[in-house]
Order: C-alpha cells, then structure tokens, then sequence
C-alpha cells in the first residue's frame, strides 16, 4: 500500500490494517425508477380527460426529455410541480461536474448548505464524499455529482415519493445525456429510489446492481453524512468504494459490466 492510499485512509479516518507476516421525473411513477429510463416518456403523453381545473403553470418536468444540458438544466431552475419545495427553495440544485464524466454520484437531496450555495455536496457530508472520491483516485471536478431530488426539502425530512416522481425525469435525462459508465448512489433515499425497492441499506450494498434501459452498472454505498456520525462504517464504506473501483475498471477494459 502506497503512501498516497495510506493518506486517503487517514483522511477517511479508516484505521490501516497490517499484516502480521509481511510488510484496501406527464410525471412517471416511482416505479419506474428502477427501470431508469423506461421512467422518461419518449413523447408527450396524451393525458385522459380530468374534472380537476388545469394548472395554470407549466411543469417542465412533465416535458419529453432534453438533449440539450442549458435546456434541462433552464427546465430545472423553473420547476414548479411541488408546491411546497418550490416556495421554500432558495434555488435549484441542478448537479455539478464534468458533462464527460464516467462516474455519476447520486445523493439523497439537498441540505441547507447546498441550497445558499446552488451546489451539491458542499457541506460537511460534501467534504467526505470529495475524501472518499479521491480515495479511489478521483478528485470531484472529475465525476459527475446529482441528487435524486433537486430542491431542499425543508428541515431536510426525506422526500416524499410524490415529489421523488415528479423530480425523477430529471436525473433519468441527466444519465441519458451523460451516459456514465458506473453510478454510485450514497444512502438509502438514493439507492431505494434507483432500484425501487424499499430494501435496507444493508442488504442492497456489496452487490452489483444495474439502472435502466443501458443496465448501467450501480453500486451503493453509505451516505457521508452517515458515515461522519458513524464512523466505524467507513471500513465497509471503503470496501464498497473499492468493489466500484474495480467494477469500473472491469467495464472499461470490456465494454460491459
Ligand atoms: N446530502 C445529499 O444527499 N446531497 C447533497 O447535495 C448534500 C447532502
């Protein structure tokens, strides 16, 4: 184990082990999250005659899908289909990084620093997770970095599954246009919305799990903010971290998971 590694495992706060012998979002439903991009309708949908009056403000996330990140990225910032996270939001967190990006996180939703600041995973939890990127040699600017949800929920309660719908076709257009070749989602709000399930933590991390139509390959983790109030799980976190390094790896070298 390099000298590097052994300072991301100090930076994690990961205790090095040593061998004793010898010198690690018409809105689609949330069931529609695990089939990723089936999620998104490939043309308006036609919608069956309603008693209830019309919405008076268009909803982009009802719209086709984008091709164009400026246009989604315009859709997202005018969202208004939840009431309540629109007027509470100080703004929209579209998501950040490089457009080019072969690694997707996703994260839950965001926090209040991230509302000021319009940016994901920029607090405390956001300075684990650049620690825990790096850790498996990639610095931030190099991944792409999203939340399942794009407003702040206030008093960050979870998402409620209506607002986890409606904000959904976001983040499938999101890895549509992006085409990462592996995602890490980090905790449970994230991985239980990707797979549509509402399987624990526990048992939907170490194994190897796909999203959507391009069976991307997704690997689940801890959340940082977790991991900062429990931070003996950053061993298994670090596992896991690894076991995505080496999916990765596997998928480049291959073409496939
Ligand atoms: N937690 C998340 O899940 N996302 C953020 O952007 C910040 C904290």
């Amino acid at each position: 184990m390099g000298p590097l590694r052994n300072a991301y495992l100090d930076a994690l706060g990961i205790d090095r082990w040593v061998s004793r012998n010898a010198p690690a979002e018409l809105v689609p439903d949330v069931s529609g999250a695990g089939k990723g991009l089936s999620g998104l309708p490939d043309a308006p949908t036609v919608r069956a005659p309603s008693t209830k009056p019309e919405n008076p403000f268009p909803v982009p996330s009802t719209l086709p899908p984008s091709a164009d990140w400026g246009v989604l990225r315009e859709r997202v910032a005018a969202c208004t289909a939840c009431a309540e996270l629109c007027r509470t939001r100080t703004q929209t967190v579209f998501g950040v990084g490089n457009t080019r990006a072969e690694w997707l996180v996703i994260g839950e939703a965001p926090g209040a620093e991230e509302d000021r600041q319009g940016e994901p995973f920029v607090g405390r939890a956001g300075q684990l997770l650049n620690a825990m990127l790096l850790a498996i040699g990639l610095p931030r600017e190099t991944v792409f970095i999203a939340n399942i949800l794009k407003c702040r929920p206030p008093g960050n309660r979870d998402p409620k599954p209506e607002e986890v719908s409606r904000c959904l076709p976001y983040l499938t257009n999101q890895i549509a246009l992006l085409k990462p070749k592996i995602i890490l989602a980090v905790g449970r709000i994230a991985a239980q919305n990707l797979l549509a399930t509402d399987a624990p933590l526990a048992r939907l991390r170490g194994k190897l799990h796909t999203f959507g139509e391009a069976n991307t390959p997704l690997v689940i983790t801890y959340h940082p903010a977790y991991l900062l109030r429990t931070p003996s799980d950053k061993r298994k976190a670090w596992e896991d971290l690894k076991f995505a390094r080496a999916t990765h790896a596997r998928v480049t070298a291959s073409g496939s998971a």
